[in-house]
């Protein structure tokens, strides 16, 4: 007899890993390379200076942008031996930033939280008659670093995957 509460679970897992991919390190490049390459050896966890780096619950390390940032250091692709992260692949992480309904300025409420901690400039302001400023992200100059994520006290920035953003348009 099927296991259905067993299928269901792992639907569910599905649907939920489905939802919000791992955000793996810089210099990870291509995500089935990337788990058939990374040993799990923790040791890009343990060298990341701003601790960003965690191991998730597949067991691979990813970013966990609520709790730092990453400041693209590169010491995790200097100690990765088997080059699951590598010089290689590109630098840049591949998801970028999206502000959610949830952010206080949708309820009039002034913060500023999430550009005061955006070294490169990349949240702006805009004005408008009688209502309180929303921030909007150029993506030109955002590096995905992550640094506006934890600032912010509602946790109103999420990361969607370059690939599912392009294909959406959807950044404020
Ligand atoms: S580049 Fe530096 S800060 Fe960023 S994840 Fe790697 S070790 Fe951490
Ligand atoms: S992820 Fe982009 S918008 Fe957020 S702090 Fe970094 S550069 Fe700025
Ligand atoms: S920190 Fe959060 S709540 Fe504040 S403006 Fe930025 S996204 Fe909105």
């Amino acid at each position: 007899m099927a296991d259905l509460t067993k299928r269901a679970w792992f639907s569910k897992s599905a649907q939920q890993h489905k939802k919000k991919p791992a955000i793996r390190p810089p210099f990870s490049g291509d995500e089935n390379t990337f788990l058939a390459k990374c040993t799990q050896c923790n040791a890009c966890v343990t060298a990341c200076p701003t601790q960003v780096i965690e191991l998730g619950a597949d067991g691979y390390p990813q970013l966990n942008f609520q709790k730092s940032e990453c400041d693209y250091c590169q010491v995790c692709v200097t100690q990765c031996q088997p080059q699951a992260l590598s010089k290689n692949n590109p630098q840049q992480i591949q998801f970028i930033p999206v502000i959610n309904q949830t952010c206080l300025t949708e309820q009039d409420i002034y913060c500023r939280s999430c550009a005061e901690n955006c070294e490169p400039m990349a949240i702006q302001f805009s004005y408008q008659n009688g209502a309180i400023a929303k921030p909007e992200i150029n993506l030109d100059e955002c590096t995905s670093c992550g640094a506006c994520a934890a600032p912010c006290p509602v946790e109103a920035i999420q990361f969607n995957p370059l690939s599912y953003q392009l294909n959406h348009q959807a950044v404020r």
